[in-house]
């Protein structure tokens, strides 16, 4: 992440209202130059499809991943605009405990959702 940030908290939650808007922000972070599949590092064959999914035609079975695969998202239920926030919220000055908390309370919001 940028080390020079002057954003307020306010202009975090404008910047990325949604998950689809820290997707795309993330995505520009990770792969300046286009996807790169994050099994065999190769960008050459890569299929964009729905929803952030892409597909490695490189690897075997049509490896398919997103911006969370092989990253400390990838088994997290909370959605990506939230993890933005957490770290912007460092950077803001806000103690990261509570970012996390903030982040765990809404995990387990998330969880208990599905188990409906
Ligand atoms: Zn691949």
């Amino acid at each position: 992440m940028n080390d020079h940030v002057t954003i307020s908290t306010f202009q975090l939650f404008a910047r990325f209202p949604d998950a689809e808007s820290a997707r795309l922000y993330l995505e520009g972070r990770l792969w300046p130059a286009g996807p790169v599949c994050p099994e065999c590092r190769s960008s050459e064959r890569i299929t964009a499809r729905k929803g952030g999914y892409y597909r490695c035609n490189a690897c075997p079975n049509d490896y398919t991943f997103t911006v969370r695969t092989g990253t400390i998202f990838e088994r997290s239920h909370v959605p990506l605009h939230k993890w933005v926030y957490a770290s912007f919220a460092k950077k803001l000055g806000i103690p990261q405990d509570v970012a996390i908390e903030f982040n765990y309370a809404d995990e387990q919001k998330a969880r208990k959702g599905r188990k409906k």
